[in-house]
């Protein structure tokens, strides 16, 4: 390969703490990729590992002139892993995978036959799941469950990195947080064409998982606020079949309209509410027609501000800008727990206190709603959220070359 020559494959592997695995799954990587006869390159991101990964790496990428190294300074998490490979990746097609030896570049073949067959992602779907069966399998089969009602699309195994893509589609949709696991749904909003293929799957050998049971909480939020960015954003995307050549999503008036529009309608049912309640309980409804208008106040100020954020080169609203860098966690999981909490209270409080009880509900809602769309407009920024830093790019010299152009 020379300077201008681009990869057709790039192979995109997160790696955190995994020092035992890179060897091995590298030299399985390689031998596939031969095999397919392709140029290729391999991206490995080091995602700021403590042990000894990124020595093992460095070492061997001097000898191995396919191999990529991408290294964060600090570990930012799965999906800013990916994203940063898929950013960096030169392929057409781009393929994803553990860095665990748990998925098998054996299936790499099948999945870009399948890719050809006129698809834009083809997931990996670990039928013969080699993981625990109560802590792992049981809560992913639900969890898949849901989100094939939620989404619409019809995937068994969301959670498997094991995936092809081509480029041109996968680098338009916005990653952040740990969207990874909703890359299927996340595509629908591009229009991606999505098929899946049952791949292997093998049981850790070395090192250990890196996510307990406190995914589950935090799946649930990210269902709740994707089925949001979904309703603002999906009709942006093409679904007639075919790929998308630009960014629907920067279509600023449209996502303005539709944010207003998705507050606004939420907004209707506490002005309801509130007349109803008018001569009943009068704080009651008076709570619920302020919360109602403090909907419809949240649409305009964020459909305004997301549009604002979404042109490139303009400094993002300060509304946007607190959803983005302000929240230490993603807005859902700083409102969303909180709103919960305090509607919950509020419904305790409404026996023996009918006066405060429902305006705490309203306010709990209200503030689980501010998690919502701060979710919006975390997503139409998900670039600038996807804030990792890069330490060091080592690869042949075409992509040295390629980062610098980048940076
Ligand atoms: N990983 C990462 N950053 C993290 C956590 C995980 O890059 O903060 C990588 C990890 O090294 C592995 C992949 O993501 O290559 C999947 O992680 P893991 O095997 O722990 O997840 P599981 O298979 O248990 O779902
Ligand atoms: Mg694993």
């Amino acid at each position: 390969m020379n300077a201008t020559q681009k990869p057709y494959l790039s192979i995109v592997v997160p790696v955190y703490n995994e020092a035992e695995n890179v060897v091995p799954l590298y030299k399985k990587i390689r031998a596939v990729c031969e095999s397919i006869g392709e140029t290729y390159e391999v991206l490995f991101v080091d995602d700021g590992s403590h042990d000894s990964t990124f020595e093992v790496l460095s070492k061997l990428r001097s000898q191995e002139p396919h191999l990529a190294v991408i290294r964060f300074q600090e570990n930012a998490g799965q999906t800013a892993a990916m994203a940063a490979g898929f950013e960096f990746a030169q392929g057409e097609r781009i393929i994803s995978m553990d860095g665990d030896l748990q998925n098998d570049p054996a299936d790499i073949p099948n999945l870009l036959e399948k890719l050809d067959e006129d698809y834009d992602l083809v997931c990996g779907w670990r039928k013969e799941r080699q993981d625990k069966f109560w802590t792992r399998r049981v809560p992913s089969v639900v969890a898949n469950w849901i989100i094939s009602k939620v989404t619409g699309v019809a995937i068994h195994d969301n959670g498997c990195s094991l995936k092809a893509y081509r480029a041109e589609v996968i680098k338009q949709v916005p990653l952040y947080g740990e969207m990874h696991r909703f890359i299927p749904a996340m595509s629908t909003v591009v229009g991606a064409r999505i098929a899946e293929i049952v791949v292997k799957h093998h049981p850790r050998r070395f090192g250990t998982s890196k996510y307990g049971l406190g995914r589950i909480w935090r799946v649930i939020l990210d269902i709740l606020a994707f089925k949001l960015i979904l309703s603002v954003f999906a009709r942006h995307a093409n679904l007639n079949g075919q790929p998308l050549t630009q960014h629907a999503y920067h279509n600023q008036m449209k996502a303005k309209f539709n944010v207003f529009r998705v507050a606004a309608f939420l907004s209707l049912p506490f002005f309801i509410i509130g007349a109803l309640l008018i001569n009943v309980a009068t704080i009651a409804a008076v709570s619920c027609i302020g919360l109602g208008t403090s909907l419809i106040g949240i649409s305009l100020i964020t459909g305004w501000s997301l549009a604002k954020a979404q042109r490139e080169t303009a400094d993002l609203s300060p509304l946007a800008s607190f959803f983005i860098y302000g929240c230490a966690k993603r807005p859902i999981r700083r409102f969303g727990p909180a709103g919960a909490v305090l509607s919950a209270l509020g419904s305790i409080l409404t026996i023996g206190f009918p006066n405060v009880g429902p305006i705490l509900i309203n306010i709990g809602i209200l503030v689980f709603c501010c998690g919502l769309f701060g979710e919006t407009i975390t997503y139409a920024n998900a670039k600038r959220v996807v804030d990792y830093t890069v330490e060091i790019f080592l690869n042949a010299k075409d992509s040295v070359k390629h980062f610098e152009d980048v940076s």
